[in-house]
């Protein structure tokens, strides 16, 4: 079926297959099954709206609003949401319930949920069982760490998103296993790496892109245990070191050198490792994971990104462990979900935000360990299946039902969530679609005095650290701390010149886009989807040219 998106016009296709899994997710109430509708809007709107929820990055001092306790959170201090601090939000020092109200059938429910949604409070960071990293958020088992972003189990490490198991890491994306690793993206057990992308088993590496189990190379690609190796030339030991300790005297130039001759070197059509019957790209064990990216362990699924363990899914983002999951996004641990965001361990939920240990809820917030809850209300499991049939009706009248929670009720302004990542757009036009804007930004203008960041580790003093210091590209105010400067003093880094959000954008746009394109193999002419678009330079293999001529 061909259809037109009602937020951007593009023509998009809804497949049998499609409807079929629409059909597998609808809910049953009574045993009879309330079928969800097929989408109105093209996979990318989708995307944008799910991801319009979800700040991952943009962290505020504010005060907890049930205790005064000064803390970090998501939400802007001017943001008129109720916020309070982790500890006090899983306590029983409050009662989700307190806030319910009664289905009212004249009026919409999505302007209902956002009533009940602004009322009810929401937790301040998700960051659990963490030590000494309270600036974090969406982690788990962090130690000392700071600015880690949807990250796990790492230590001593600052500035990664997406990365896990990592020690004594900084500025990394998409890193697993990594130790003393620095600007290294979609990469698996590295050490003592710089400036690497999608390599793995690599150790004293610098600069280098789709190296495998190298040591001591500089400036390589697409090489298989190699060692003492520049620009892909073998040298000895000797003339190596003394080679790298010149080149390293100017990283910016070698890296521009890098990305030069990168651009004619050919490269596999999508980044994937046992991937049967899957396209998109970043795609690690998994069978039929269409226009799915940065994904792992996944098995019939859709229009899925950032996500692990996913079974018969469509349209999520930031989801693990799940199944029969459709329109979600910052989840784990669900069953029959769908409508949902930062909802965990749960089953048979339906339009929830931020509820965790739930099984069959519709349009809830901030709610833990309940049944048959309607808009925060306890109901019978009767009662629950008597109206839920009557809300939907009223929802289908309104073309509520179906559609994910609108932008316009985020609780972020635009410019904080993931979607500007991914579809970023002027203030004016963000205005104009009714949607919010964060002004956070505008006051972050430091007049102090400028401060000249050194050109090497052996010039930078201890000082640097007490300075307020001003990026180069945007002029935002930005730190190094001290465990940080000498992690840098360790790998013989050069101190940033520019804010972590800048160099976070510099990575993000070193990923190709989440988008497909048909090309051609250069050698064998093979029927290619990929995420190059076809005006790029790049030289493209299928996946058999690829391993007969490079590895
Ligand atoms: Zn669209
Ligand atoms: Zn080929």
């Amino acid at each position: 079926m061909q259809k037109i998106c009602e937020q951007c016009s593009a023509p998009f296709e809804i497949t049998p297959d499609d409807l079929k899994f629409l059909e597998k997710v609808s809910p049953e109430f009574g045993g009879k099954k309330e079928l969800i509708p097929p989408p109105t809007l093209c996979p990318d709107c989708r995307q944008q709206r799910r991801l319009s929820w979800r700040n991952e990055r943009n962290l505020y001092h504010r005060k907890c609003d049930l205790t005064g306790k000064q803390i970090i959170s998501m939400y802007a201090p001017e943001n008129a949401q109720n916020v309070y601090d982790q500890e006090v939000f899983w306590s029983d020092a409050w009662d989700p319930l307190a806030y319910g109200r009664d289905f009212d059938f004249q009026k919409s429910f999505f302007a209902q949920f956002a009533d009940l949604f602004s009322a009810t409070p929401r937790i301040n960071l998700i960051n659990k069982e963490h030590q000494n990293s309270e600036y974090c958020n969406f982690c788990m088992r962090n130690k000392n760490c700071y600015l880690l972003f949807t990250s796990g189990e790492c230590e001593d490490s600052f500035y990664l998103n997406r990365s896990w198991t990592s020690r004594n890491c900084c500025d990394c994306s998409n890193l697993k296993d990594g130790e003393l690793c620095y600007e290294i993206i979609d990469s698996d057990h590295c050490y003592h790496c710089q400036y690497l992308t999608n390599c793995a088993n690599c150790s004293d590496c610098v600069i280098g892109y789709n190296l495998r189990g190298c040591r001591d190379c500089f400036a390589c690609y697409n090489l298989q245990n190699a060692q003492f190796c520049i620009g892909n030339a073998r040298y000895t030991k000797e003339k190596y070191l003394a080679l790298v300790e010149e080149l390293r005297k100017d990283i910016p130039a070698a890296l521009k050198q890098f990305e030069k001759r990168t651009q004619s070197m050919p490269r596999k059509y999508m980044d994937c490792i046992n991937a049967e019957g899957c396209t998109g790209n970043a795609i690690i064990n998994a069978k039929n994971a269409v226009d799915c990216y940065e994904v792992i362990e996944m098995q019939d699924c859709k229009y899925v990104a950032n996500a692990t363990h996913m079974k018969d899914a469509m349209d999520v983002n930031n989801d693990d462990h799940s199944e029969l999951v459709y329109e979600a996004v910052g989840s784990e641990t669900n069953y029959m979900h769908c409508f949902n965001d930062i909802c965990w361990f749960n089953k048979n939920l339906l339009y929830c935000s931020l509820c965790f240990h739930c099984e069959h809820c519709f349009g809830c917030s901030s709610l833990k360990h309940k049944k048959y809850c309607i808009l925060n209300k306890q109901y019978t499991k009767e009662e629950y299946e008597k109206l839920m049939p009557k809300i939907i009706e009223t929802m289908r009248k309104l073309g509520e039902w179906g559609e994910f929670f609108p932008t316009k009720f985020s609780p972020f302004g635009y410019n904080e969530t993931m979607a500007s990542d991914f579809f970023p757009l002027a203030q004016e036009k963000v205005a104009s679609k009714g949607w919010k804007w964060n002004r956070s930004e505008d006051q972050e203008h430091y007049m102090g005095k400028k401060v000249t960041v050194p050109e090497t580790i052996e010039e930078t003093d201890d000082a640097i650290c007490k300075e307020i210091l001003r990026c180069s590209v945007t002029d935002k105010p930005y730190k190094i701390i001290p465990q940080e400067l000498s992690l840098y003093r360790q790998m013989r880094i050069a101190p940033p010149k520019k804010c972590p959000e800048q160099r976070y954008k510099e990575r993000m746009a070193l990923h190709n886009p989440r988008r497909l394109w048909a090309r051609n193999c250069a050698k064998c002419s093979a029927e290619l989807q990929t995420t190059y678009s076809p005006d790029r330079p790049e030289v493209l293999y299928c996946e058999s040219c690829y391993h007969s001529s490079i590895f």
